[in-house]
């Protein structure tokens, strides 16, 4: 009697990427090794595109923002061990940003389990504070179970960072190819149904009530203001945004990630005369922003003692911890529906004669044209104006799409968010929530793949540039759209300034703590790789290497000599220094 043929099967690392290919994930980043190899080269068998960084640090940040900008979790896959601990930057990154990631991690054999194994560590306990939902699949069927959750938890509610660990021993085990189908169903259907309890728990609308009385507080407000951060990017919700804004006649004011969403030249942009709206509305319609450093707490003396705060934000926690006049929970989109949806039964419009809307107007003239008086000069050896002038015309020139703006650094990434406008939704990446300094290229890779239509323009310090510089060799190996623009003032802040009362002790001779080569040649690193590098001393020769690389919209580095007394210590935070 003959034998029935052997059932094909597949591996745990084939059922990882057709998990991941049928949740519909199109881009992971990462770095190989064991025990994670095949499941790169499977993924992209299945036609994921899998982008290969030197670092797993930068490629954390590109899966961080490329949750942000996409809407969908960006996946980082990394090694056991000393692989996963340094993915921890990206997943910290997003969970502090409310950005949704997985961070998916090899680990070792389950059998050999505290007995020092080959990169051994306890990684789900190490990812605890950053992991909003951390899995460990004992066994292969468990594996679509376990990332078809942290996907969809990654996304959900507050968006954050989330965890899969994958064993090695699992990776290496297989099922009958026909059941990984059924296995993957099942688990999504088992997913909807918990996600489906989870939203009937929770109400994602607020009340109409609440969103009528908010609305009473904007229409009897003196000096109101529409603040608006990167969860309202997030969230999409720039149309409504809009219309809100342009209805009502109420000034606004985003902050650094949610410029854009309506464009910075828009005539109730407040941005320019930011302190004055601030420090006086009396209602303030906050929407996807913490009132946390960034907002300076919503408190005096920045803000007016007696200023009502509604506070739109789909976490709950937040808005219990801030203790606003109104709080309503909700997607920033849907709510703002809501709000716009009572205005228009009831219309308000404060006129561009309104004392408030005159004077944040006047202001904004009145700062706009002192700044236009710093950058009209061409100041050489560079300070930070000259510079910064010359590349916002060139990105202006560009037009529509606009570039991606990736930007990082004192006083680099302070001048530059003065300088440099934003006039279409998520275009601009920067050091965000927690003033993270390195994530520049990992940003410009994750712009550059998630956004095929556009340009990606990097402003970055050299201290910014140098956590990740390496990875100019990925620009190049993927021939990606990126233009590094490195600031370069021979260090942190603009390398040593200590007076000589300072210069003490036996290890004087030492560079100082802030400084790096001076005039390092960052435009010849990229040229390693057969990319383009630039060294721009003064307006013309930054003139051409603007115009020839925006043009060729290939991997460049401009490396642009900055006076190193230009900048202050800190940028516009030397209080907390
Ligand atoms: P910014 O840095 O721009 O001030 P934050 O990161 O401080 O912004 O705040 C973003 C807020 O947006 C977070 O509190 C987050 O919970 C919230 N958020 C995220 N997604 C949404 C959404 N879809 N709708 C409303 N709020 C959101």
């Amino acid at each position: 009697m003959a034998e029935n043929p052997p059932q094909p099967t597949i591996d745990g690392n084939t059922l990882v990427a057709k998990t991941l290919h049928h949740f519909g994930i199109t881009h992971i980043f990462g770095v190989v090794g064991i025990p994670v190899t095949s499941v790169a080269t499977r993924a992209v068998a299945e036609g994921i595109r899998f982008i290969a960084f030197h670092n797993e640090q930068s490629a954390g940040y590109s899966a961080s923002s490329y949750g942000f900008l996409t809407g969908k979790p960006g996946i980082l896959l990394t090694v056991s061990g000393p692989g996963c601990v340094h993915g921890l930057a990206g997943l910290s990154n997003a969970s502090i940003n409310s950005w949704p990631m997985v961070l998916i991690s090899g680990s070792s054999d389950q059998r050999d389990s505290g007995k020092g194994d080959f990169q051994e560590l306890d990684q789900i306990s190490t990812v605890k504070p950053f992991s909003k939902f951390s899995a460990k699949p004992t066994s292969i069927s468990e594996i679509p179970g376990s990332l078809l959750r942290a996907l969809s938890r990654a996304g959900s509610g507050r968006p954050g960072g989330c965890y899969m660990d994958l064993p090695t021993d699992v990776l290496h085990q297989s099922v009958p190819q026909d059941e990984a189908m059924e296995l993957i169903m099942k688990a999504e259907n088992e997913i909807k149904k918990e996600e489906q309890e989870e939203l009937s728990k929770l109400s994602s609308f607020a009340a109409i009530d609440e969103v009528e009385k908010a609305v009473t507080a904007l229409r009897e407000a003196q000096r109101p203001l529409v603040v608006f951060g990167k969860g309202a990017a997030y969230a999409r919700a720039e149309n409504e945004l809009k219309k809100l804004v342009e209805t009502t006649g109420v000034p606004f004011l985003p902050t650094p990630m949610g410029k854009g969403l309506i464009p910075d030249s828009h005539q109730l942009a407040a941005t320019a005369a930011r302190s004055l709206a601030i420090g006086q509305c009396d209602v303030a319609l906050v929407v996807g922003a913490r009132l946390n450093w960034l907002l300076h707490f919503g408190e005096p003396p920045k803000w007016a003692n007696d200023v009502k705060f509604i506070l739109v934000d789909v976490c709950k926690e937040e808005i219990e911890l801030r203790k606003p006049y109104v709080g309503l929970i909700g997607d920033a989109k849907n709510v703002l529906g809501m709000i716009n949806k009572v205005i228009k039964d009831n219309p308000f419009c404060l006129g561009s004669n309104h004392p408030w809307v005159e004077a944040i107007s006047n202001k904004v003239k009145s700062n706009v044209s002192r700044m236009e008086g710093q950058l009209a000069k061409d100041v050489v050896p560079f300070n930070f104006f000259t510079p910064l002038r010359i590349i916002r015309d060139a990105i202006s020139s560009l037009g529509t799409p606009a570039p991606v703006l990736v930007s990082e650094g004192a006083n680099t990434m302070d001048v530059g968010r003065a300088v440099l406008p934003q006039m279409e939704p998520r275009t601009r990446l920067d050091a965000g929530t927690w003033g993270t300094m390195g994530v520049g290229l990992g940003y410009c890779i994750a712009a550059a793949v998630a956004c095929p239509d556009r340009l990606v323009v990097a402003v970055e310090g050299d201290s910014g540039f140098g956590f990740s510089a390496i990875e100019v060799e990925t620009l190049v190996r993927y021939q990606l759209p990126v233009i590094v623009i490195v600031f370069n003032n021979n260090g942190v802040y603009g390398g040593d300034r200590r007076t000589p009362e300072e210069v003490t002790g036996p290890h004087k001779a030492d560079p100082a703590p802030t400084s790096f080569v001076p005039e390092a040649k960052y435009h010849v690193l990229i040229e390693a790789f057969g990319g383009k590098g630039y060294l721009a001393r003064d307006p013309a020769e930054l003139q051409s290497a603007l115009d020839e690389s925006f043009s060729a919209k290939k991997p460049a580095v401009i490396n642009v000599i900055i006076d190193p007394y230009a900048g202050a210590e800190s940028g516009r935070m030397q209080h907390k220094n």
